[in-house]
């Protein structure tokens, strides 16, 4: 791997002659947030068991556990700001190159940090949802009748399980993001991934079909990922020290 300096000076290059930039982010950028990686020890998931969305439907007791940890990921969540990286997206998405922001994350940070071009993979956890008539809740109506003690929240309309407004294991990607991400790749010339180890198909096919149509790869995480040997410049550095590092010399 060449110096840190060598690979700042490429990276800006890239992103200079890049007219439309994808970006795309997973659980990675939030851990500079103090919101745990679900991958990672200690953290709110490893005290339960992940509720799949086939229990979740069809029994009381797992939609109970589902909402005890939700619960205490509230806490977690409540006072997590945006960090550097997510406000130097939000200052890149301000220069006019930046086509979408794709992320796998559900706590709306990048929207917190003023980016407005974002689609959700997996849904948002600020919202709540009725999975029979779609009825919306900001997420704080759940909190406040769990506080209450209502151990697993029904719709007020039609009796429906409400969720958060998450995809769940075992639940089907949403169609229109997934067409919008995949889209996004296409089109760039320029995409940056941060904080994602690329495990989870289909959302690390976005990185390789934006390669393969073209797209150059700048790629910012911790730990090595299966497509490393496709990118351009890789910093395992921290999210937030590269990206203002960038966004610094990019003006
Ligand atoms: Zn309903």
């Amino acid at each position: 791997m060449n110096s840190l300096e060598e690979r700042i000076t490429k990276a800006v290059k890239l992103l200079k002659s890049a007219q439309a930039i994808t970006v795309f982010t997973g659980a990675g950028i939030s851990t500079e947030s103090g919101i745990s990686d679900f991958r990672s020890k200690g953290g709110v998931w490893d005290r339960y068991r992940i509720v799949t969305y086939q229990e979740f439907i069809s029994s009381h007791e797992a939609r109970v556990e589902y909402w005890r940890m939700k619960k205490e990921l509230f806490s977690e969540i409540k006072d997590a700001k945006p960090n550097k990286a997510h406000t130097a997206i939000a200052e890149l998405e301000k220069t006019g190159k930046l086509l979408c922001l794709v992320t796998q994350n559900i706590d709306g940070l990048h929207q917190d940090a003023g980016s407005s071009k974002v689609i959700e993979l997996h849904g948002t956890n600020r919202k709540a949802v009725c999975l029979s008539c779609g009825k919306l809740w900001p997420i704080e109506d759940m909190q406040v009748r769990l506080e209450a003690g209502d151990l697993a929240p029904s719709c007020d309309e039609c009796k429906g399980f409400i969720k958060t407004a998450t995809i769940s294991f075992g639940q089907a990607m949403p169609e229109q993001e997934m067409l919008k991400a995949y889209e996004c790749a296409l089109k760039c010339d320029l995409l940056i991934m941060i904080g994602s180890s690329l495990q989870v198909e289909p959302a690390a096919s976005i990185p390789r079909e934006a390669h393969r149509t073209g797209s150059k790869l700048i790629y910012i995480n911790r730990t090595p990922t299966p497509s490393d040997h496709l990118a351009e410049v890789i910093f395992s550095e921290s999210a937030g020290d590269i990206m203002s590092k960038l966004n610094s010399l990019l003006r």
